[in-house]
């Protein structure tokens, strides 16, 4: 079976691009933001606040979600889709990124990563194959690729032979993707025929390697591209740049996600250099940690000065916690440890990033997104991060 997704580009303003992409799972217009849902749900989140802040797709995990509860057990609940109860989009991805980060527990071969559970200790072995097939069985509509993921700052030999290895890995998904989809399973419950495959261009900072990845990458022919190993260290002007000279190199036609980034300015920023996705924890991170993002820039609700505010959390805001409640309630859920004080943050957190994505699309629709972006980056770091 082929995929059931396809891009379509609407409209364009200087590097910046309106659009949409259908999944078996629904619409989702671009640019996107993409929640993080790393165990099968957003933390704090139920899915109604999600459908309220409008998020159109979530971000699932593949490394935590194969520990736990485990590919097979999902599929047999009928996919990812059915296991969480969110009928909408979901992107997966690899599950390379969580073991590269396990450092002394993991060893990476040409083969792929063999690695031990942060949980119980169990051994693992992921695969180009077994990353396709797990992401099969969870059935989400984007599955990512298995990439080597390149620590910050690297030698440029090692970002050459990682992006190198990233290259045959990308093909090797491809090739077991292919094969799910004639039909010849095996042993894997396919939970989402429909589902599009990403590959990622890695790199490191180095555009002719990074110009290299992006080439051998789109030789392949994937749904979609992602530009991976960036936001791991490197000075934000670097990311930037490489983000821009990376995406000049990807089919316009098709969707570009910039992974783990980032911050409300960064996606300002990365839109204005042809990024059309993101994922980030920070919104859903930082709220916990009492840190909001507001039309005036970043507070940190634990500040003193909060502690007999009535005002709203951010008086631009229309979301749920702005209406309900005043920025001393919401210290005060803080101070005391009270989990409501985190799903109110997050929901709020949340619906400044949506809200973001929301503005810039209509911007580049009215044409006015250079405007946009001179008035949102003086606004947002009108205030800086209190502690
Ligand atoms: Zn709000």
């Amino acid at each position: 079976m082929s995929s059931a997704f396809s891009f379509a580009l609407h409209a364009r303003d200087g590097g910046a691009r309106l659009g949409e992409f259908r999944t078996p799972h629904g619409v989702v217009q671009t640019p996107a933001f993409m929640p993080v849902g790393t165990q099968g749900t957003v933390k704090t989140m139920r899915r109604h606040d999600l459908e309220e802040v409008g998020a159109q797709i979530i971000l699932g995990n593949t490394y935590h979600l194969l520990l736990r509860p485990g590919d097979e057990l999902i599929a047999r609940r009928g996919g990812l889709h059915a296991f969480i109860g969110w009928p909408h989009p979901i992107l997966t991805d690899s599950g390379g990124y969580q073991v590269f980060s396990l450092a002394e527990r993991r060893k990476i071969t040409e083969a792929g990563a063999e690695f031990r559970s942060h949980i119980d200790g169990s051994a693992y072995m992921l695969t180009p194959e077994s990353a396709v097939d797990i992401q099969a069985r969870l059935g989400s509509d984007i599955g990512m690729v298995l990439d080597e993921c390149l620590a910050y700052p690297a030698l440029r030999d090692d970002a050459e032979r990682s992006a190198d290895r990233s290259a045959r890995w990308a093909k090797r998904c491809r090739e077991r993707l292919d094969q799910l989809r004639s039909g010849d399973t095996g042993d894997v419950a396919v939970t989402n025929p429909g589902q599009a495959q990403f590959g990622i261009v890695q790199g490191g900072v180095f555009q002719d390697v990074r110009d290299a990845s992006a080439a051998a990458t789109v030789d392949l022919g994937f749904e979609g591209y992602a530009i991976g190993g960036l936001s791991v260290g490197e000075p934000v002007d670097i990311m930037y740049s490489v983000v821009g000279e990376t995406a000049r190199h990807l089919p316009a036609d098709q969707p570009r996600y910039l992974m783990g980034t980032g911050t409300p300015e960064d996606l300002v920023e990365c839109v204005a250099r042809g990024i059309d996705m993101f994922d980030c924890v920070m919104p859903t991170r930082a709220a916990r940690h009492g840190q909001l993002f507001t039309s005036e820039g970043r507070i940190n609700i634990k500040n003193a000065r909060f502690a007999e505010d009535d005002g709203p959390l951010d008086p631009a805001c229309g979301c749920y916690t702005c209406r309900t409640h005043s920025r001393a309630y919401l210290r005060h859920l803080y101070m005391v440890g009270e989990t409501t004080g985190s799903a109110l943050n997050t929901l709020h957190n949340l619906s400044f990033y949506l809200d973001t994505m929301r503005r810039i699309r209509d911007a580049i629709s009215l044409r006015t997104f250079e405007r946009f972006r001179q008035e949102f980056l003086r606004s947002v770091s009108r205030l800086s991060p209190d502690s």
